[in-house]
């Protein structure tokens, strides 16, 4: 990628693993810190090498699908979103677990982190979610956009409001280079079991795949989206 385009994949437990005072350096919370360095000889016993394994595995999977496409949904997405792809790059950490969606990512500076053994993350859902999280960093344009629209109209626009755009926009752009991908949310239910995104997915299709084919531009899309809302 993301050699050319900038994510590095790391196997993050490997400085935990490595390094027992990294656990003491780290800046936790002291019972926090105690807790780790009490588990950290069993972790390392029990469940190091195995997780290692499949860190390793997920990652050798993720490269290979970023070497075929990577670039081109970097290239796709940073254009729908209208920001420059995230750079100069941005820190991927793959552990066994993360939280209970399978990745998040922090910022300032971004920050990803991925669960290889979340079934959410399989292999191309793995793609998907990679450049889900990238966008989180560069939804800027597209929220202005919509707050102006929604502001424009006098509505109120919903909780996490870039959200279904950025899982509509991965999720149609993963499956256009991956035919076959079923994307994340329609895999997960996404789409029929949160009620904005059930009421979202329709004037998604309408409006922002519009955009996304390049006959309208953001603002207009924006603007018919708050419009029936
Ligand atoms: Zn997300």
């Amino acid at each position: 990628l993301f050699d050319a385009s900038m994510v590095q994949v790391t196997n993050a437990l490997t400085r935990l693993s490595d390094e027992a005072s990294s656990v003491r350096s780290a800046g936790l919370d002291s019972g926090l810190t105690n807790a780790l360095t009490e588990a950290a000889p069993i972790y390392r016993a029990l469940w190091w090498l195995r997780h290692d394994a499949a860190n390793r595995r997920w990652i050798a999977a993720v490269r290979t699908l970023l070497a075929e496409h990577g670039d081109s949904a970097a290239q796709i997405e940073a254009r729908i979103f209208q920001r420059p792809w995230a750079s100069p790059s941005v820190r991927v950490d793959v552990c066994a677990y993360t939280n209970w969606a399978g990745a998040y990512t922090t910022e300032g500076p971004s920050h990803m982190n991925m669960a290889s053994l979340s079934p959410g993350n399989r292999g191309t859902l793995g793609f998907e979610t990679l450049f889900h999280e990238v966008l989180h960093t560069m939804d800027d344009s597209v929220f202005t956009a919509l707050r102006d629209a929604f502001h424009t109209a006098g509505k109120r626009y919903f909780r996490d409001p870039t959200h279904p755009f950025i899982f509509y926009t991965v999720g149609a752009t993963t499956a256009k280079l991956f035919p076959g991908h079923v994307p994340y949310a329609e895999a997960m239910g996404l789409w029929a079991r949160n009620p904005d995104y059930v009421r979202i997915l329709p004037l998604l299709r309408q409006h922002w795949q519009a955009y996304i084919d390049g006959t309208i531009t953001l603002a207009e899309a924006m603007r018919h989206i708050a419009e029936a809302w």
